[in-house]
């Protein structure tokens, strides 16, 4: 039988994980398909794990619980169901029902009837935010797509199903800075886009302020493209060339016109703007050189508190990195 396999990030979800499983269960019974859950509790500070191990005494035939030793974020939270996947599709699924379980079932249809589709991506035709919001959600995808080879369809989430290849595709990106748009995007294959309409969260509110959504941002930007650190070359060029050409205005003033430049206000704004110019292309710098720190590390993407597997067998602390990759996170 052909199974599916639902990749679920939790954090902060009592009120919605025990609506999912009934849903996804309703959704997923009567069809052709066998089916997994794996709920990958991302150090939720409720009773998120609590009903999570309900979940799974009641139903250990279909539901894996993941739970990490602290919050490491939503693509941690990927990587460690697609690592654990065993499904011969895989989604990954939020779980405040924004997305329904149903349309799971859409995605492996199209899937099981267009061989030359590898993956199946949602995206949302609507956004139902602010205009504010689809603002700059509009200008983040117009910059990554100008400075990023790796192309950004605008308003495609996390929301995807994916074939075997696929997933040990994203798998073998093992940064430690993830950001599954790109990462998904990069690895190429032929991904069929689906429209789709967000639900209202069914309990709960969402983890994004305006603050981590920038911050998401950057980090897409800076782990997508390098053309931020071309910029200086770009800056230093141009000032260069302006301040050869102002040398040659000064000299012919003061040899043919005698005209004496006002030194003060002028030196006081050149070094204000060149000051201010070079910390924030240092700066810039600095982003890259940190995530190269950080990644040079060789951190675990994710530690594991408990794990319980859809078989009933319990182990416990595990680190989320591959055994063949040496060095890496030994816990
Ligand atoms: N999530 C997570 N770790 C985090 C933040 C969010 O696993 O640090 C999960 C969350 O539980 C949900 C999904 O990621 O299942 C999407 O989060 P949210 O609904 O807050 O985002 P939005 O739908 O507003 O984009
Ligand atoms: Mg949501």
């Amino acid at each position: 039988m052909i199974k599916a396999t639902l990749v679920i990030p939790c954090y902060n979800e009592q009120d919605n994980v025990r609506e999912f499983y009934s849903v996804a269960t309703a959704a997923f019974s009567n069809t052709p398909y066998e089916y997994e859950f794996i709920f990958v509790n991302d150090g939720s500070r409720d009773d998120t794990l609590k009903i999570l191990k309900e979940l799974y005494k009641q139903d250990n035939s279909h539901v894996n619980v993941i739970s990490f030793s602290r919050n490491f974020g939503k693509e941690a939270a990927i990587y460690a169901g697609l690592k654990n996947s065993t499904g011969d599709y895989t989604t990954v699924i939020d779980a405040d029902l924004q997305q329904h379980p149903r349309l799971v079932l859409d995605m492996l249809n199209i899937l099981e009837e267009n061989e030359d589709y590898d993956s199946v991506a949602a995206y949302q035709e609507e956004r139902r935010e602010g205009t504010v919001l689809t603002f700059f959600k509009g200008m983040f995808y117009k910059i990554i797509n100008k400075m990023s080879e790796t192309e950004f369809p605008p308003g495609v989430s996390d929301f995807r199903t994916m074939r075997r290849p696929v997933v040990d595709a994203v798998l073998s990106l093992s940064e430690y800075h993830r950001f599954s748009k790109g990462l998904f995007s990069w690895v190429g294959f032929d991904t069929y886009y689906m429209p789709y309409m967000a639900e209202e969260r069914f309990a709960g509110s969402s983890k994004w302020s305006f603050l981590s959504l920038f911050k998401y941002a950057i980090n897409g930007i800076i782990a997508f493209t390098v053309t931020p650190l071309k910029i200086s070359t770009f800056i230093g060029a141009f000032f260069s060339g302006a301040s050869i050409l102002y040398m040659f205005i000064v000299i012919i003033q003061k040899i043919f016109f005698s005209i004496d430049i006002p030194g003060y206000p002028t030196l006081i704004s050149v070094i204000l703007l060149l000051g201010g110019l070079q910390l924030f292309i240092l700066g810039i710098i600095g982003e890259y050189l940190s995530r190269t720190y950080i990644e040079g590390k060789r951190r675990p993407i994710y530690i594991e508190k408990l794990h319980l597997t859809a078989t009933a067998t319990e182990t416990e602390t595990k680190t989320g990195t591959d055994e063949d990759n040496a060095g890496r996170g030994s816990s």
